[in-house]
């Protein structure tokens, strides 16, 4: 099977979020299972300079909309072919993926991120350059939304799979450039790409692909609804035939506490001996006081009200007095920004905060915490609780997406079937949590009970194997539907 795997970030190339750590891994797991996936990735700069050995495989001219662009080949570390969009128009540039250094979006987004899609279509259909034709193109995000309306009744086209990360994010530009991209105008309507007067991205791969999938099966559900549907509700619970929910795995090399090199001591189920020192490094790190026994929290998250972050730094007072400590990384939003770093300054010794994106300090938090806070108001899947559950330090998370499929609520029942994973609450507001961080404290100084919770978080099986295996029977659903239709 040839699988067409187009992205807008892949970790370690490049990252915002758990989209680049899905990238890479579940193309590797799709490896592993001897499939023929090629990633396809537009050439930021980071990108570029991070790969050793591209080679040109293919020149497209200029298409309709677009400057002239080049495809350029590497091998990532694990055996996956990459394949790599050189246009320094739209790619060579400072800043991020998605936005310049000061934070603010690229103006060229629609076109950047056009022709990531233009060229995804090209490449799935009988117009390519190439001699290697994907049996199924994978679209991910808004950033390859338009990647199956371009694929939309091309010669020879591949069927399409579009993935939903997170529907928060949709791509939204003015109408103009539906004719600036080359898009056939009949396809401007309710049915179709436009959304409320704009040409929305996301929704034109959730109309146009044959088959939705998002990253939980609880997501799948909770996008359906007007609660978490962004708008877009409606139409997905039209296509709830076609929808369906595969959760996420986790790279487990890389987030691996008997391996990893990022951490002080290793240490697994076996002997967790070794996570003392993590906790002792990460007080260390973050100038709290060497405290073994106080419970320590830690975050690693986008800072934005998604994440429930507001409702952390709200508590935060109350947490530090029971007395617990607190380790936040992360950036985004400067208001949180400002008041995590000043929650650091009134509360020296016992809360930590980190501003900016450190793959380092994530690895010191997951392993040095007790505790993983993740109060999210809504997670598509969520990472963080799985590698928290790897490193032993049980998740303690708000009942949304993903976080509802990965984490069991530890009370005496689940401890003594051996099911509790975490800690779960369902009501999202400051008292509900600060009660969760109690209750999860008191369950802390029980020391069997605890330590038999970290073992149940430790022998979950969060790999990509059973996924990957879900994505290829979707893979092989939309092959034979497009057989059956020819
Ligand atoms: P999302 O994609 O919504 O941001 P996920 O939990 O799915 O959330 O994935 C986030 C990924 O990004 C995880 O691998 C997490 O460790 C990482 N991450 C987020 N913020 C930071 C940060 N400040 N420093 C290092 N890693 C981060």
């Amino acid at each position: 099977m040839r699988i067409l795997f187009a992205t807008s970030e892949v970790a370690p190339l490049i990252k915002t979020g758990g989209l680049a750590d899905v990238s890479a891994a579940l193309p590797a797991a799709l490896h592993d299972l001897q499939v023929d996936v090629r990633i396809l990735l537009p050439g930021y700069p980071q990108v570029l300079s991070a790969l050793s050995n591209l080679q040109t495989v293919a020149e497209f001219p200029a298409l309709p909309g677009f400057p002239a662009a080049r495809l350029l080949a590497d091998t990532l570390p694990n055996g996956v072919p990459l394949w790599v969009i050189e246009c320094p128009e739209l790619y060579k540039r400072g800043g991020g993926a998605y936005q310049n250094e000061a934070g603010v979006d690229w103006p060229d987004n629609a076109q950047r991120f056009g022709l990531l899609s233009r060229i995804t279509a090209l490449l799935g259909s009988a117009a390519s350059p190439l001699n290697w034709h994907p049996d199924v193109v994978h679209c991910n995000d808004w950033q390859t939304g338009l990647a199956p309306v371009y694929l939309h009744g091309a010669a020879g086209a591949a069927p399409c799979v579009m993935t939903v990360h997170n529907l928060a994010f949709q791509g939204i530009f003015p109408p103009k450039w539906v004719a600036d991209m080359g898009l056939p105008k009949e396809c401007f309507k309710l049915d179709g790409v436009e959304f409320y007067g704009s040409l929305s991205f996301m929704k034109a791969g959730l109309f146009y692909a044959d088959h939705i999938t998002t990253v939980s099966p609880a997501y799948a559900k909770e996008i359906q609804t007007e609660a978490l549907g962004f708008g877009l509700q409606g139409l997905l619970y039209q296509r709830r035939d076609v929808l369906t929910g595969i959760l996420n795995g986790i790279d487990t090399e890389e987030w691996n506490p008997a391996t990893d090199p990022r951490i002080v001591r290793t240490y697994s189920a076996y002997n967790l001996n070794g996570k003392s020192a993590n906790k002792r490094a990460l007080q260390r790190r973050m100038q709290l006081q060497l405290e073994p026994e106080t419970p320590l929290f830690g975050l690693v998250s986008r800072f934005t009200e998604q994440k429930g972050l507001d409702v952390v730094l709200e508590i935060a007072p109350q947490l530090a007095a029971l007395p617990a400590q607190l380790v936040l990384l992360g950036s985004g939003d400067e208001k949180m920004q400002h008041a995590a770093s000043q929650l650091a300054r009134d509360y020296p010794g016992q809360i930590g905060v980190q501003i900016g994106f450190n793959e380092t300090l994530s690895h010191m938090i997951e392993a040095g915490a007790d505790i993983f806070l993740m109060p999210s108001r809504f997670e598509p899947c969520g990472l963080n609780q799985l590698y928290s559950q790897r490193y032993g330090t049980p998740p303690l998370v708000h009942a949304t997406g993903g976080l509802i499929d990965t984490v069991v609520d530890c009370n005496k029942y689940t401890l003594m079937r051996g099911s509790a994973s975490g800690f779960v609450f369902k009501q999202m507001d400051a008292a509900t949590l600060l009660d969760t961080v109690v209750r999860a404290i008191e369950t802390y100084h029980d020391i069997e009970a605890w330590h038999n919770l970290q073992l149940n978080c430790m022998r979950k099986d969060s790999g990509w194997r059973r996924s990957a295996a879900a994505y290829l029977e979707i893979y092989a659903r939309v092959m034979k539907q497009r057989a059956g239709a020819a």
